[in-house]
């Protein structure tokens, strides 16, 4: 597909696991069976929870597992300009607002009500920037290409924080920024940022961007039925060329993709091959979605 453009985004937290294996690969190979470019993004916006060496050890493992880029890998630690300009656009605008309240003052609310979208509550206390969710687009939408068509209320998704009170930029503001600003068309993730997708997308909307086209993966879960993450202490991936074979054909039968099962032990780079030419998404199934709004303290 002409100007495609796919990305993979880890938080560095530490080292990828399976379940980032299967973000990661996906995204791989829909980019390129597309013919696309494929980037790598370090979301290293939250120092705190960034050990020191975990992005050269994921960079390290995708490239073990044959996942090459295309042009430099970018770090969000770089790009601090960027968001500070994109949070004065919205504030110029109306629509992001400081927020002084603190968590515990507004727990029996699903979301933050909005207290201080006409005025601080609490001057003089530390600051986090909230968008206004009231001015932002309606109903939020976009047509998930597993998910299909989603939908939601901008009420029941509160006012976003796209800067937190520490000064750290939140998740949601950088990502919607840096995709845009790589020019990425299509974006691979796993199912458990779905949830996220309405605050970017009503980002993107009152801040003018293009919308990528979002496919979200069905969620890998471990043998328990919990969700495979760094907090379950789901093993990271292996580099040692002999388990990574193996490991790369389980993550692609786990894709749904079929790989052949001759292939199961052999170069990375032949069975990334014959994954490219034969990637169909559209194996993928998709599972029931229970939307579950998280909002940022
Ligand atoms: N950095 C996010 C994570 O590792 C993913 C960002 C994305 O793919 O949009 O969970």
């Amino acid at each position: 597909m002409p100007g495609y453009r796919g990305r993979f985004a880890p938080t560095p937290s530490g080292p990828l696991h399976f379940g980032s294996l299967i973000a990661a690969l996906a995204s791989y190979l829909d980019a390129r069976h597309a013919q696309g470019k494929w980037l790598v993004r370090i979301e290293d916006i939250d120092p705190p929870r960034s050990p020191a060496g975990a992005d050269a050890l994921i960079l390290r493992q995708l490239e073990a597992f044959g996942l090459h880029w295309d042009e430099e890998v970018r770090y969000q630690s770089d790009r601090d300009a960027a968001y500070q300009a994109a949070l004065e656009r919205l504030a110029t605008l109306g629509l992001a607002y400081p927020c002084s309240c603190s968590r515990k003052e507004w727990r029996e609310h699903a979301v933050y009500p909005g207290w201080c979208r006409e005025g601080l509550r609490h001057p003089g206390r530390p600051i986090a920037w909230r968008l206004r969710s009231d001015l932002a687009m309606r109903p939020v939408t976009w047509c998930d290409r597993l998910f299909g068509r989603q939908a939601f209320d901008p009420a029941e998704l509160g006012d976003v924080v796209l800067k937190r009170k520490e000064g750290l930029w939140a998740y949601q503001l950088a990502v919607v920024i840096d995709d845009a600003d790589q020019a990425i068309s299509e974006v691979v993730r796993g199912f458990d940022l779905l949830d996220n997708t309405p605050w970017q997308r009503q980002l993107q909307d009152t801040l003018g961007l293009p919308a990528p086209r979002y496919l979200h993966l069905p969620l890998i879960v471990a043998a328990n039925g919990q969700k495979l993450s760094k907090q379950n202490l789901a093993p990271a991936l292996p580099t040692a060329d002999a388990e990574v074979r193996g490991l790369l054909h389980r993550a692609l039968i786990a894709l749904d993709q079929a790989p052949d099962a001759t292939l199961a032990q052999a170069p990375v780079d032949e069975q990334l091959n014959a994954a490219i030419a034969g990637w169909d998404a559209s194996r993928l199934r998709a599972q029931p979605y229970r939307p579950q709004p998280v909002d940022t303290p």
